[in-house]
């Protein structure tokens, strides 16, 4: 944690959401990626945006063939997750 040194411009996620991008959704799923706040929180702990690959690093290998299978489908880069990149 600290890339961003001294700048905390986020408090904790709202109660019923996901504490690391602050939305309600199955936990089964990936994180959203287009979230700010799960983007500044990543950056903050890892010193770079996240990717899809990350937002889905903690789903099964079933939801994250269909969601990178979708995601293509739309356009959306979905880098191959690196765990080093992730730690
Ligand atoms: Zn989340």
């Amino acid at each position: 944690m600290g890339y961003l040194k001294s700048l905390k411009i986020m408090g904790r996620a709202p109660d019923g959401t996901c504490p690391e991008c602050a939305v309600k959704y199955l936990a089964t799923n990936p994180h959203d990626k287009n979230s700010l706040f799960y983007q500044y929180r990543f950056y903050d702990q890892h010193g770079r945006w996240p990717t899809w690959g990350d937002a889905m690093a903690h789903c099964t290998p079933e939801v994250q063939k269909v969601w990178t299978e979708e995601l293509e489908k739309l356009g959306e880069a979905v880098s191959k997750i690196k765990m080093e990149d992730i730690r």
